[in-house]
């Protein structure tokens, strides 16, 4: 409808390449050492050498990097390319081209386009320097991330007091456990173990949070929910602190990129309300772990017209309500329609599936939300 008309009236108003030039050059022209222009930051600075860049783009390929932001490509293209919904602009229909072999992206909808640095910047919304951190911190922890998640995941059914867990707080169906991921953390320094024998320095382990400074593993007897760049521990015993991160941000919404494109969301505190809804039917839920939502989350919910449906806590203390009260207002400064889900007395989303409510009941609840 247009966007596509509209996107290559900018891009060849820039003046610098032609759509097809993007991707038929091996660098984006722009991309050379010549340019003055590389990135939107730091015009000029040599503080970060070419080599380095081009290292780093290395190790971080694009596509990888997309898809541990939750990415899905959507239709292949010719030459190992693919097109998916666009991460940076609301994006109804797909208009975001990858092409893996030269690690370079455009998007026919907002026009951007460039590498997985260029992506980084726009996506964090951080300047040049800022995204190279957020890069190399990625690079160094994905991978360790991923084989404590691995290993996690594991021990889950082999740990009875984690399952019975589970089951307490109403998650049962192996699909969710499989989609959000869910493991477990035996601790007795077995993570610490796993990781060794794979070849971690025990400073990588102890940087990453993953194990104490004394050497323990830092997660134990914990329910492990992956994250964007964390680690979400839930204690099954009620003598530790019920809720655990690793040091470092909780990153942005819960499955956001599967969840944006539903006109209408839910948005829950915590995994074990989103689990619940989504395990009733309800795939349009998200989490912000918490009643406080971090720019990017709040950026996330307006990236796009939609409604958001909320349901915070209703906390003896009153800061859920009084939280979801404020968001409801920022959202509507910002032009997105918010609604309050009123729970019967005392229920979050959790206790009320837990104890017995279902789908239908739900449903008329979100129907009956108040602006
Ligand atoms: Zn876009």
């Amino acid at each position: 409808m247009g966007t596509t008309a509209t996107a290559e009236r900018v891009v060849l108003g820039t003046g610098r390449s032609s759509r097809r030039a993007l991707f038929a050059d091996p660098h984006h022209p722009c991309l050379g050492s010549e340019c003055a222009l590389p990135y939107s930051a730091d015009r000029g600075k040599k503080s970060v050498s070419r080599q380095a860049l081009d290292e780093l783009k290395q190790q971080i390929p694009l596509l990888d990097y997309l898809q541990a932001q939750d990415w899905q490509p959507v239709r292949p293209l010719s030459g190992g390319r693919w097109m998916g919904l666009c991460p940076l602009h609301s994006d109804h229909k797909p208009s975001f081209l990858v092409d893996p072999g030269k690690s370079l992206f455009y998007c026919y909808g907002c026009g951007r386009g460039g590498d997985v640095i260029r992506f980084a910047e726009i996506y964090h919304d951080v300047k040049f320097p800022q995204a190279l951190a957020l890069l190399r911190q990625w690079r160094g922890l994905a991978p360790l991330l991923q084989q404590a998640t691995d290993f996690y995941r594991l021990q889950l059914h082999r740990h009875g007091e984690a399952v019975a867990y589970l089951h307490q707080r109403g998650v049962r169906s192996p699909e969710l456990i499989e989609h959000m991921r869910i493991g477990y953390a035996p601790g007795g320094g077995c993570l610490r173990a796993w990781l060794r024998q794979s070849g971690y320095p025990l400073s990588a382990l102890r940087q990453a949070g993953l194990v104490t400074s004394l050497g323990y593993d830092a997660y134990v007897h914990r329910i492990v929910f992956p994250l964007e760049g964390n680690l979400y521990g839930r204690s099954v015993s009620a003598s530790a602190p019920p809720h655990r991160f690793l040091p470092g941000p909780k990153g942005g919404l819960y499955a956001w990129e599967q969840v944006r494109r539903h006109p209408e969301v839910i948005l829950v505190e915590g995994l074990f309300d989103y689990a619940v809804l989504w395990q009733a039917g309800f795939p349009q839920v998200t989490c912000s772990l918490g009643i406080h939502l971090n720019a990017r989350q709040f950026q996330q919910l307006c990236d796009g017209p939609r409604t958001v449906y909320l349901s915070f806590d209703a906390d003896a203390n009153g800061s859920g309500p009084q939280a979801s009260e404020q968001l409801a207002h920022r959202l509507g400064a910002h032009g997105i329609m918010a609604r309050r889900i009123v729970l019967p007395e005392g229920h979050d989303p959790n206790s009320f599936f837990v104890q017995g409510g279902d789908a239908g009941q739900f449903q008329s609840f979100l129907e009956a939300a108040q602006p």
